[in-house]
Formats: structure tokens, C-alpha cells, sequence
């Protein structure tokens, strides 16, 4: 997470040292203004970060000369960006801690961090990375943070009287639960999460068979006594068998077995007997293992009725946080189903962005609710 705000920061400056810098005589003499928000200045953290520069030359700590003939300006620039970065990455941790409410990101101990480049904010709508930002560092208009700004008395929420915060909108709030806000979030996150276990299932090899060969002073032998069997990659969950079905707890998908009702996605194979239950949450980040906790526990009964029947059974819970962070369970999922390289990459990607579009949706929507009276 640390990084949404730092390459935002960093973006800004960059844009504006190249302005400053450009050989065009009139960008160079035209003040470019560039919109940052009250709290943080462009100008300001740009000119501080080359006081700073200027200082660590004049001490010697600079390798690289700063300003030099034709090292150009884009050495100088990310000189400039990374002294930005060093003082973000100081007042970070500080900041954190001393206030409890942003330092909550602190705690997602779960949680991978998400590292946004600034390609990543460049082709993200403004509003969507404003409102993930505000999200993360808990920004957002809640009656909870409006009480805490002074702008209001009540943080009960009118439409459930719950305490309103961030989270209570974004995963608790009765009326988006009963309406299924929660659901389709969590129903789109799935169909990603399933699509991708199911092009997972069909790069599946059976345990793959080849000659032993020996090597001798150099020479390369082929042992002809017949052939046994070596698993030639690392096990995964899928590996020895060929036929696995899956299905998801989604109207267009294929429907789970009949020994079996409940999860959100199923990869079983009947020859073999084998059942892996995938479970999903999409929850607020803070509750992560809170939630694979819970859903360990709710099917282990399950699980040990289906292992009584005579199935391989295992349930595996996996959490993808509403604001988009993915969490090693999903990590693990997807690494023990041997999906691998780009796709695993890839995938994370896809369900994290699939939730974290989701959750402006369900916030703006609770916001109309709300206003409405
Ligand atoms: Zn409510």
C-alpha cells in the first residue's frame, strides 16, 4: 500500500521537474501549476527535496553530480524523486503510528502490499484512486470520520443504527447486506477466481513417466529395466490426475456434485475421489485472518463427514480484500494448483481489481441511501 501515495507524490514531481527543466524556452518559463491537493504541495516538496540535495552535496554524500553538464535532467529529476521518496518512507511509519486511525494499514499483516507504479495510477480514473486512497488511510466522508472532523454529533448510521465507519459501509451494513451489495462484489471477485482455477485445470500434467538415466565417468546411460516414475515438477494439488471438474456456486457455471452443496467453487474428480473446496471472502482488510479463521472452521465438520465417505476432502479459504489487496491465501491457492509465471501474476491482478472497482460502487450507493432523507 505504502506506494499508492508515495508514486503519486513522485509522479507530481517528476511532472514537474520536467517542466522546470524542459529545453523548451516556453514550458520552461510558464509557472506550470499542477493540482496536488490542499495538504501536499508539488513545488513545495520539490524545492525541499533539492534544499535537501543541495545540502548533501555540499557534505559530500551525492555521488552523482547534481547539475552537471550533459548528465541532463533526468538524472537530476530522479535525484529529486528519490530524495522525495526517503522522506516519505521516514514520515511513513512515523505517521502511522502516532495516528491510530491511518496506521490501521500497519496492521493488514496479511495482506501483500500492493505496489502501484505510477503507470499503474496514470491509467486508473481519477476518482477511482482518489477513493482508494481515502479508503486505505480511512478518508472517507463516514459519519464516524465526520464526528472525528467536527462536522457532525451522530455517527450512528440512520439506515441500520450501527456505528457508521468506513468498514461498517464497505462490509457490514445491514441494508447493503440485505439488498446483496456484498454479494455481487463478492459473486464478480468469484467468477475471476474461478475462471482462473479453470484454465489452471486444463495445463494439469498427469505425473509424468520417463527412463532413470545415470550418468558414469561423463557418459550419459540409459537404464532399460523398465521405467519409474518421477515427478518432474514440484507437487501440486491438481498433479496424477486428468479429469477434474470445477464448478462454482454461479448461476453460469457448471453445479457442484451432489455429495456436496456449499462452496463457493469445487475442483473434484470422481475417478480419484479428490474434493478441494474453494471458499471465498471478500472482506474488510482488517479482518482478513479473522475470516480464514472462520471459514477453516465452518467446513471442518465437512470435511471430515466427506473423508468418512471415502473422499481426499480439503477445504481452502481464500480472502481478497474489498479494497483490493490480496492476501497469501490466494497467493497459496493459486502457487498449489501449480497455475504459474504470467497467470499468476496476472490472476491476483484481475481479483483484486475486480473488488477494489467494486467497493466505490457499494459506497456510493450506501452514500445515496443515505442522503435521500
Ligand atoms: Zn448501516
Amino acid at each position: 500500500m505504502k506506494s499508492i501515495l508515495e508514486e503519486y507524490k513522485c509522479g507530481k514531481a517528476r511532472l514537474l521537474t520536467m517542466l522546470e527543466e524542459s529545453d523548451d524556452p516556453v514550458v520552461k518559463t510558464v509557472q506550470p501549476s499542477l493540482k496536488t491537493g490542499r495538504k501536499w504541495k508539488v513545488t513545495e516538496a520539490v524545492d525541499e527535496a533539492k534544499e535537501c540535495l543541495k545540502i548533501k552535496e555540499v557534505i559530500g554524500q551525492t555521488q552523482r553530480g547534481l547539475g552537471s553538464t550533459t548528465a541532463k535532467w533526468w538524472s537530476k529529476t530522479e535525484m529529486i524523486i528519490d530524495e522525495i521518496r526517503n522522506k516519505e518512507d521516514s514520515t511513513r511509519v512515523q505517521k502511522a503510528d502516532q495516528q491510530p486511525q491511518q496506521g490501521q494499514w500497519t496492521n493488514w499483516d496479511t495482506a501483500i502490499q500492493r505496489s502501484l507504479t505510477w503507470n499503474d495510477i496514470w491509467h486508473m480514473a481519477p476518482l477511482r484512486i482518489s477513493f482508494l486512497i481515502k479508503s486505505v488511510y480511512d478518508l472517507l466522508p463516514s459519519n464516524a470520520n465526520l464526528v472525528r472532523w467536527g462536522k457532525k454529533v451522530n455517527l450512528t448510521c440512520p439506515l441500520c443504527q450501527g456505528r457508521q465507519t468506513t468498514e461498517h459501509v464497505l462490509s457490514s451494513h445491514k441494508v447493503a447486506l440485505s439488498q446483496g451489495r456484498y454479494t455481487w462484489r463478492h459473486n464478480r471477485v468469484l467468477k475471476e477466481l474461478a475462471s482462473g482455477i479453470s484454465t489452471a485445470k486444463g495445463e494439469i500434467h498427469p505425473s509424468s513417466t520417463s527412463s532413470a538415466v545415470f550418468t558414469t565417468k561423463g557418459k550419459v546411460k540409459k537404464w532399460h529395466g523398465g521405467s519409474i516414475t518421477i515427478n518432474t515438477h514440484r507437487k501440486g494439488l491438481l498433479d496424477g490426475c486428468d479429469n477434474w471438474v470445477v464448478s462454482a456456486d454461479l448461476p453460469e457455471w457448471e453445479r457442484h456434485p451432489d455429495v456436496i452443496r456449499k462452496p463457493d467453487i469445487v475442483i473434484h474428480s470422481a475417478s480419484t475421489q479428490q474434493i478441494i473446496m474453494v471458499e471465498l471472502t471478500v472482506p474488510y482488510e482488517s479482518r482478513m485472518e479473522e475470516a480464514h479463521a472462520f471459514k477453516e472452521g465452518k467446513y471442518l465438520d465437512l470435511t471430515k463427514e466427506l473423508k468418512k465417505d471415502g473422499y481426499e476432502a480439503k477445504v481452502m479459504p481464500v480472502e481478497i480484500g474489498d479494497r483490493g489487496f490480496v492476501v497469501f491465501s490466494a497467493y497459496g491457492l493459486l502457487s498449489k494448483l501449480s497455475i504459474g509465471g504470467n497467470k499468476r501474476t496476472k490472476a491476483p491482478r484481475l481479483l483484486d481489481e475486480t473488488a477494489e472497482n467494486s467497493s466505490p460502487w457499494i459506497w456510493r450507493k450506501i452514500r445515496r441511501l443515505l442522503h435521500k432523507d
